[in-house]
């Protein structure tokens, strides 16, 4: 059927020599633009010959590979639309194409729930499945890729992704085609939308970050954190991590984290520092797109504020201060008890109980004030008196930093 190598007949030029049509482009984004999606600003990353060239890149390896057989490449919709259609363009070799779909649900979830939304069709056993993905990150939608293709047999099982965030890829499978390692930036266009909006962009965006703050609220078990940081997540536009919240929801949702996670937190003792760092880092990476995060119960150890600080920096950010509300263990244990009558909270109803909490205070999370306080963050607020007059005084420190 085809005289001339398969692809060449398909290749844009010829098409369009032989076309009358006349290609209409759209004009060049300048670089000093500045693209406002909702509620955000991004700005220039990548050029439209940059992805090209790096659609290409894989385009030529999977080729190379496929010679003499058929692949069938599976895009994983909605992001992979663009890297779908521009690289079975420049593919030069017989190929199928297929989807499915996912989607990521928001929550706090440690380890996130990926959903199926068009499940693989099942005409694909014995075939060599090359998966496209627009990006990768941390693996999740990818771990649940290669659940979806479990319990079908296949030939062979490819991965092949545009863009890939090596910096915090955690999965276990190989990844076997990139078009390029990016840092780990929250990106738009190409197929890459922030909540739906951005996908048309023929060039990448990354997020546009210019005032960013990153609050580390400290104090002791009842000093008011989780309180204030209500109202300051409100007031600054922040993302409230409070690693208590996650790790209870996580118990009532008896995930893997919780039922670990429940017998460390009924006595009052920490977490281990492991499963606690881990789930904190995914709970920012959760929320790339924030313009910033009140830590709130974290960290409480010095390995959790080193591990904060190293992770921060490897996006580009830090903690601009850490904001202690004092009061004395006495009015602690009164408001944690009045607190366990309403919220049954275990760890809340019994002083013993509370006191190893101020113990493991002690020990483990007071030494962060110097650790702080070296670099010149450590700030502290009284923390006893009307809610609003408490958030006035953190707001002061806020404001003037
Ligand atoms: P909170 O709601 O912040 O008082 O936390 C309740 C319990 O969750 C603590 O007593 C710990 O058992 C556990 N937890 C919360 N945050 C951490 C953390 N950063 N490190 C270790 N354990 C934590």
């Amino acid at each position: 059927m085809f005289s001339q190598k398969y692809g060449e007949i398909l290749k844009p030029k010829v098409y369009l020599e032989k076309s009358e049509i006349k290609i209409v482009y759209l004009p060049p984004v300048k670089s000093e633009f500045l693209m406002q999606l909702h509620d955000k600003s991004f700005v220039p990353f990548l050029s439209e010959a940059q992805i090209m060239a790096a659609v290409q890149k894989v385009a030529d390896a999977i080729a190379e590979d496929y010679k003499d057989e058929t692949p069938i490449f599976v895009g994983v919709l909605n992001g992979s639309f663009m890297f779908v259609s521009d690289l079975l363009k420049v593919y030069p070799h017989p190929c199928e194409v297929t989807f499915v779909k996912m989607s990521s649900y928001e929550g706090l979830t440690s380890t996130g729930i990926v959903e199926t939304l068009l499940d693989v069709s099942e005409d694909i056993e014995g075939k060599s499945v090359i998966i496209l993905e627009d990006i990768i990150d941390t693996g999740r939608t990818l771990k649940e890729l290669v659940h979806m293709f479990s319990n079908i047999n296949v030939k062979e099982f490819k991965v092949a992704t545009l863009f890939y965030k090596s910096e915090i890829y955690k999965g276990e499978y190989t990844i076997d085609y990139f078009g390029m390692e990016i840092p780990d930036k929250f990106i738009v266009g190409y197929g890459l939308d922030y909540n739906e909006l951005g996908r048309n962009l023929r060039e990448v965006y990354q997020l546009n970050q210019p005032h960013m703050i990153n609050l580390v609220l400290f104090g002791k078990p009842g000093a008011g954190k989780g309180t204030q940081a209500e109202f300051l997540k409100e007031k600054y536009n922040l993302k409230h991590i409070s690693t208590g919240d996650v790790f209870r929801y996580n118990i009532k949702n008896n995930t893997e984290l919780g039922v670990l996670a429940k017998s460390y937190m009924d006595k009052g003792d920490l977490v281990p520092d492991e499963v606690t760092i881990k789930m904190l880092q995914d709970e920012v990476e959760k929320n790339a797109d924030a313009s910033g995060f009140i830590f709130d119960g974290f960290p409480r150890t010095t390995a959790q504020a080193e591990a904060l600080d190293a992770f921060l920096m490897s996006k580009d950010m830090k903690i601009n201060a850490t904001i202690a509300l004092d009061a004395n263990d006495e009015v602690l244990i009164q408001r944690l008890l009045e607190r366990g009558k309403v919220s049954g909270r275990p760890d809340d109803q019994d002083e013993d109980k509370i006191r190893n909490r101020f113990d493991e205070y002690n020990q483990k999370t007071a030494p962060l004030k110097d650790y702080y306080e070296s670099q010149g963050k450590f700030h502290s607020v009284n923390g006893i008196g009307a809610i609003d007059d408490i958030t006035a005084r953190l707001a002061k420190v806020i404001e003037e930093l």
